[in-house]
């Protein structure tokens, strides 16, 4: 589609930039990451030194100095080529980052901005719990007063980068019987579990870095797609967190969070884009190769009515995509648009993805073309950052707010 609606020749450079890099450096390796499980460090470096780790945070914080809408579109545009790669940028960027560049101390921001925009370490987001998925108010991770520091103890499950990553911001509860009001948010670090690897390659490990006592990654998640992507346990043993690690003001752990949520779903939906339109390109190029009944398959109606429905629905999710981030850019409202985009998209990555598999027969179930992958790592991108039920939740709440003001 023509993006001029939405994008600047600067916007197009990065899409190019974004573009050629997965190209040539993801797509070679993206079938074989997929099969190991396997985290990319060596292509993490490289995304680091490409300023891909920091695209929204200004250069003074060591950030690249890009707006919202490059980083939207380098998690878009990666995507088209492989999931677990762009939700390295996204939940290292949102969760892992932006709490700390939207709630953090300017001494916080100064310690802890630099080697994460940079790329030096990952990050991470420290939300669900066993027993607080969608419900996210139910934490029972506890932080305990004890005059200069807490005390935290519990844990957080399905957390992304918790064994890879270095610097989380994660919630436990302050104040027992308080409900929502009751949780803050806290600073933690660890070291990565590949250190040995990470000291060698010089990416994902500073030595300098104080670690918080108590914190470590428990065990890593086999799943059905994002498998190069680090999925674990973040586990608080009476881990010891400084005051000065306090994220936020006590008690506003949890509505700060969601609106961090908010953000990261805008990333969903563009990574959830960029699966459907991977996918589609793969389809739309099978069929225009593959003969039966001696013709292209794209010449039977059946054929070509899918892939016009994938390109029409895309077409409608880029427009859904680029306009809540076009209003989060601009510092308007955008909670309801956000959770739209995911919405759609996510449950549109789905569909696209189940019709690409079907276009290429046989050959789409196997692991010789990419769309097998695709349509696993589809997926979940209707379950992370708010299942699509909880979506339809914040949507209907917005419209029936809308109604009574
Ligand atoms: C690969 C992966 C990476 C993740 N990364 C992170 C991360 O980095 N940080 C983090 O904090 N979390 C992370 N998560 C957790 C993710 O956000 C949760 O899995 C998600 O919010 C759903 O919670 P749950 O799994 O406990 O499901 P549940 O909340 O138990 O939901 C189960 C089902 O019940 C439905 N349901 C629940 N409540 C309602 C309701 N009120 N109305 C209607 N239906 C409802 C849900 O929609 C779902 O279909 C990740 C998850 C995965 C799979």
């Amino acid at each position: 589609m023509d993006h001029s609606l939405y994008f600047t020749e600067h916007h197009h450079q990065v899409r190019e930039m974004v573009r050629e890099f997965s190209r040539d450096q993801i797509a070679p390796v993206a079938r074989e990451l997929d099969r190991t499980s396997e985290f990319p460090w060596q292509n993490i470096k490289a995304m680091g030194e490409l300023g891909l780790l920091g695209v929204p945070w200004s250069e003074a914080l060591g950030g690249a100095g890009m707006d919202q809408l490059s980083y939207y579109i380098t998690i878009h545009e990666m995507a088209k080529v492989d999931a677990s790669h762009a939700l390295t940028i996204s939940a290292h960027t949102n969760l892992g980052t932006s709490p700390i560049v939207e709630f953090g101390t300017e001494v916080q921001q100064r310690q802890y901005v630099p080697l994460l925009a940079s790329g030096k370490v990952l990050g991470g987001f420290g939300l669900t719990e066993t027993g607080a998925g969608s419900d996210a108010g139910g934490t029972a991770t506890t932080a305990a007063d004890r005059g200069d520091h807490y005390l935290l103890n519990g844990s957080k499950v399905f957390i992304t980068h918790a064994g890879v990553g270095e610097i989380f911001s994660v919630t436990a509860r302050t104040e027992p019987g308080q409900g929502n009001k009751g949780i803050t948010s806290f600073i933690v670090t660890k070291d990565t579990v590949d250190l040995e690897q990470c000291r060698g390659l010089g990416v994902g490990h500073a030595e300098d870095l104080p670690k918080t006592k108590g914190v470590r990654a428990g065990k890593k998640e086999d799943k059905m797609g994002w498998r190069a992507s680090d999925t674990r346990e973040l586990v608080f043993e009476d881990a010891v967190v400084p005051k000065e690690n306090v994220l936020g003001k006590p008690g506003y752990g949890f509505i700060n969070f969601l609106k961090t949520l908010d953000g990261g779903r805008i990333g969903i939906a563009a990574l959830s884009l960029g699966i459907a339109e991977g996918a589609y390109e793969e389809a739309l190029r099978y069929a225009g190769v593959r003969k039966q009944f001696g013709r292209f398959i794209g010449s039977f109606q059946a054929v070509s009515f899918q892939l016009a429905d994938m390109a029409m629905e895309i077409e409608a999710g880029t427009h859904l995509l680029y306009h809540a981030a076009w209003l989060k850019q601009n510092g308007k409202p955008f909670k309801k648009e956000a959770a739209m985009a995911k919405l759609y998209c996510s449950e549109l990555a789905m569909r696209t993805t189940t019709k690409a598999v079907q276009i290429f027969g046989g050959y789409g179930y196997t692991t010789e073309y990419p769309v097998e992958r695709m349509m696993r790592d589809a997926k979940v991108c209707e379950i992370g950052e708010g299942t699509s039920e909880i979506q339809r939740i914040v949507i209907a709440r917005q419209i029936l707010g809308e109604v009574a003001d």
